[in-house]
């Protein structure tokens, strides 16, 4: 390999190293900003919570612990996947034992 060739070589991989880095780390920022959390304005309109157990029966009587995301018609998780895709939450990652004010029973019309 020529003096030339060797340092256009070196200065390809460098290049590509970096774009490398910078697509992994914008993907990691988008995957942040895929999960829903309970801070999220219209998730806490929802009374949204990602457990459960912590939902406020006094507020949401008709929620039972049984209502979980991975029990819900919006929910497209794959089996053994702590989180999945909320269908009302435009695709946001929720997981399998939270639960909104919208849920709706899997197999219900
Ligand atoms: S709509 Fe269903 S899957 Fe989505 S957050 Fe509410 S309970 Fe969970």
């Amino acid at each position: 390999m020529s003096k030339y060739n060797r340092r256009t070589f070196m200065l390809r991989l460098v290049a590509g190293g970096s774009a490398l880095a910078l697509s992994r780390l914008s993907l990691a920022e988008e995957a942040k900003k895929a999960v829903l959390t309970e801070d999220d304005a219209y998730a806490k309109s929802m009374g949204f919570r990602l457990d459960t157990t912590q939902v406020d029966q006094a507020k949401y009587p008709k929620h039972t612990a049984e209502q979980k995301c991975s029990e819900c018609q919006l929910f497209s998780g794959g089996p053994g996947e702590p989180l999945g895709p909320c269908s009302f939450f435009g695709k946001r990652l929720v997981p399998v034992d939270g639960w909104c004010r919208n849920f709706k029973p899997k197999g219900a019309a």
